[in-house]
């Protein structure tokens, strides 16, 4: 009786939580059921298992099964099936699809546990986790997008199907980056192949027996397990429309220059670095409790982790003390335990290479703090970790960890604060921690980043886009904006029937005279002033009789390199109001049309006198038009089913580098220069090679309209040469290339250098003079880059 007593007493003193652990003897239980071995599922059948390697628990070290690695007859199969089943599957109506995507919301909610279970087992994430965030996700995603399937016909009407899309998913999230992926894939009227990450295939082939069990039709969704290779295998199909990414900006990046050029469309979410704002004037036990969610949520192994701790100075040693009094509190072990908060690594080599950057940081001179952690020595476990006393250059502070590792870094001012948010290549998401809303409101645009969330962290919905800036990726994965990534405008690239302007491109020019008469050439226009070709070289342009007309300058590397400073010094274009720019635009159409019968005659040298007067009209309405859209192209509030609204808002892609068409060639310059100042870019134009006359005279107009300088530049040249130094320059956040296919493929593999948004389309089939074409639409919604701001609300 006494003993009893005390020994209650004593666990009522430590009020240590003893384990619950989460059984796993369904999910072993299926595992036996295959035998331990997976094939494929291609063309709705499960192939047999071959050529199979090892897949184990990352948290004691034990074998779980064998997965098939998929070589490239695999990946063909699967491709065959998916041709064949997309089109069956897009032409049944948008109600059978979306019963179908119900039907798998409906068996993934009934399989919920399990799946949980199987997902803790392979990836060592926490069941707390899988059971109360990843799962009831996916559930949420599949609903979703079976409504999106429902209205697609109404909301998408200008839009069809890419066809087949590729999908390539890694390993923190695995059935939720699978359910990101396929759900808006299959909405759109596509058919899917996607290849689960090495380390985690046992959901992703779970699913598939979902698909199965429910009917879907056969080779509507493939699922090719394997590594790195089976992968490469996928991105180099032909037949597949689009392929949808998510893992390092080094695979990112290597996807990007593989698949130049191939006229597939491309979403890329990719890695971060993202900073985790706390103001003085914050609740600061509520940002801690953020904090580590943002951080120390599934190991840190998140894509858009708070990594990068920015706490105001007058708070900082408070802030610190709380967090490493929290840091303690954190229980890391078994995954299956129900009291655990952070489960494994997800496997030896991330563990290792967790351990060296924090070791490397530690050698630079950085101070680390980690708490004790008691686990399986079988198990790649890394404990909650804290690096202060760091350097702006030290690695630990620039390149993604993937690891529950927290730099801490402090600023003054907000300005300051801005400033070290942005000093990264990345820009994925940010968090903001303030009560004062004005403040909150006013850094959110400040913050090159696709996702902000205030008051609040890792926050994602189904109804939502999540995806980055810069080289964090682009495309949006979530609500309408996520559909939008899986459909083409209808007729993209049909060749046009009437080439109204084909006499354009009879006309010759030759090349590279170092000529003496230099004052007669045409200037280029850079940062607002005429400038002279760096290079002094210059072609003869040549009228449709035969006639000399002019020198136009050659623009090389150092041209360009001018005017895309002057585009970056420009940057007040994109923040001064709509208003303002569209009463620009105005009075630059209106400046346009008073000179009309100028252009027209600069037009007529090359083309008849009816076509060339057209063409001037067409531009003037043109510029009309995208000055309409200005304070049009409206974001949007989505409504989570959470305690918080999501304004997701247009901002501009910054400088657009563009190559502009040699058929319509004015009506083509002047839509990219509408397009780009409409909704705030800054431009560098390389007008048409062969009739670039109205194009580069048109500065006189922009002289005479209040554009500022550097907003628009203009340099003639070589389409080719221009072309590639734009796609690699740091400098330029996005490439428009409608010049000859045959740059196409260099131009998306040099975009690489800072990931740059391509827009790559053969001008001349395209058709510029009617303003209801869906690709004049898309290029509106091509030339913004959206922003989720998360406000949350009430408790
Ligand atoms: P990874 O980019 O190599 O793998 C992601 C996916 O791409 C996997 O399915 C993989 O098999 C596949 N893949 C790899 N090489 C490929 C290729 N050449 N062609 C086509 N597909 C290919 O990521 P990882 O090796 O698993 O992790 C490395 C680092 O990447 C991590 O330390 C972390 O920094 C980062 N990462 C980021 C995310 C994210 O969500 N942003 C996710 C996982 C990893
Ligand atoms: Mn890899």
């Amino acid at each position: 009786m006494r003993g009893q007593d005390l020994s209650i007493a004593k666990e009522f003193k430590e009020m240590g939580y003893g384990e619950a652990l989460e059984s796993d003897a369904a999910a072993l239980e299926w595992l036996e059921k295959n035998k331990r071995k997976f094939g494929h599922f291609i063309d709705g059948k499960f192939t047999k298992p071959s050529n199979t390697f090892k897949t184990t628990n990352p948290a004691n070290g034990k074998f779980l099964a064998e997965i098939s690695k998929g070589n490239l007859s695999d990946i063909k199969l699967a491709v065959t099936s998916a041709v064949a089943a997309q089109k069956r599957w897009s032409s049944l109506n948008s109600h059978e699809r979306a019963k179908y995507l119900y039907a798998l919301a409906r068996v993934i909610q009934k399989n919920s546990r399990l799946l949980a279970v199987l997902e803790t087992l392979e990836n060592g994430k926490s069941i707390r986790e899988t059971r109360d965030i990843d799962i009831p996700l996916v559930v949420r995603h599949f609903y979703h997008h079976a409504g999106w399937a429902e209205i697609l016909h109404e909301e998408f009407k200008d839009y069809e199907p890419v066809g087949v899309a590729g999908q390539i998913i890694p390993w923190n999230f695995p059935l939720l980056m699978l359910s990101w992926k396929i759900a808006p894939a299959l909405a759109a009227g596509n058919s899917v192949i996607l290849k689960p990450a090495e380390t985690t295939s046992l959901t992703a082939i779970y699913f598939a027996k979902l698909c199965e069990m429910i009917g879907l039709p056969k080779g509507v969704v493939n699922i090719v397990t394997g590594d790195g290779e089976t992968g490469e295998h996928l991105i180099s199909q032909d037949k597949i429309g689009k392929i949808a990414f998510t893992g390092s900006t080094e695979v990112g990046k290597r996807i990007r220059k593989k698949t130049a050029g191939k006229g597939k469309k491309l979403t890329l979410e990719l890695g971060g670095k993202s900073p985790f704002i706390i103001f003085d004037d914050a609740d600061i036990d509520s940002a801690v409790e953020g904090l580590v969610d943002a951080i120390w949520l599934n190991q840190g192994e998140v894509c858009c982790a708070g990594s990068r701790l920015l706490v105001q100075e007058s708070i900082s040693e408070k802030v610190k003390r709380k967090i490493v009094a929290r840091m303690k509190k954190l229980r890391v072990g078994n995954p299956l335990d129900k009291s655990v908060d952070m489960g494994a690594i997800i496997n030896q080599s991330q563990l290792k290479k967790i351990g060296q950057m924090v070791s490397e940081s530690e050698k630079e001179g950085a101070k680390v703090f980690q708490t004790n952690i008691k686990c399986d020595a079988k198990g790649c476990f890394y404990p909650p970790t804290l690096i202060t006393d760091t350097e702006p250059s030290m690695e630990i502070v620039r390149e993604e960890v993937f690891g529950p590792v927290l730099v801490f870094l402090t600023f003054r001012t907000p300005n300051e604060a801005v400033e070290i948010a942005n000093n990264t290549q990345y820009g994925l998401a940010a968090s903001i921690w303030t009560e004062n809303i004005n403040l909150a409101l006013d850094m959110a645009p400040k913050i090159k980043a696709g996702v902000i969330w205030i008051n609040s962290s890792n926050m994602f919905d189904a109804a939502v886009g999540f995806g980055g800036y810069r080289e964090s990726g682009y495309g949006r994965e979530g609500g309408k904006e996520g559909i939008f990534e899986y459909l083409k405008p209808k007729g993209h690239n049909s060749p046009k029937k009437v080439n109204r302007f084909k006499e354009s491109r009879k006309v010759k020019t030759l090349d590279q005279t170092a000529d003496s008469s230099i004052d007669q050439t045409r200037k280029f226009y850079i940062g607002g002033k005429q400038v002279r070709p760096d290079g002094g070289y210059s072609s003869k342009l040549i009228d449709k009789n035969g006639n000399f007309v002019t020198e136009v300058g050659l623009g090389n590397r150092k041209d360009i390199r001018d005017a895309v400073e002057s585009a970056n010094l420009s940057s007040s274009w994109s923040t001064t109001t709509s208003h303002n720019r569209s009463q620009v635009m105005y009075y630059l159409a209106e400046n346009l049309s008073k000179r009309k019968a100028e252009f027209c005659a600069k037009l007529e040298l090359f083309v008849e006198p009816k076509d060339a007067e057209i063409e001037v009209n067409l531009a003037i309405e043109r510029l009309f038009y995208y000055a309409a859209w200005t304070d049009k192209l409206d974001g949007a509030v989505h409504q989570a089913p959470i305690r918080a609204n999501t304004l997701a808002i247009n901002e501009p892609l910054g400088v657009i580098g563009a190559i502009s068409s040699e058929s319509e060639p004015f009506l083509s310059f002047i839509t990219i220069l509408g397009l780009a100042l409409s909704q705030g870019n800054r431009v560098i134009i390389i007008p048409s090679r062969a009739n670039p006359l109205a194009c580069l005279d048109f500065y006189q107009v922009i002289d005479t309209s209040d554009v500022p300088g550097g907003v628009v530049n203009i340099i003639s040249g070589s389409p080719g040469e221009l072309g590639k130094v734009l796609s690699e320059h740091l400098g330029v956040d996005a490439i428009w290339h409608f010049g000859s296919k045959k740059y196409f493929s260099e131009v998306e593999s040099l975009s690489i250098s800072n990931l740059k948004q391509t827009y790559v389309s053969d001008g001349e089939s395209m058709d510029w003079s009617n303003t209801q074409s869906p690709v004049l639409k898309e290029l509106l919604r091509r030339s913004v880059q959206v922003k989720n701001i998360w406000i949350p609300y009430g408790e």
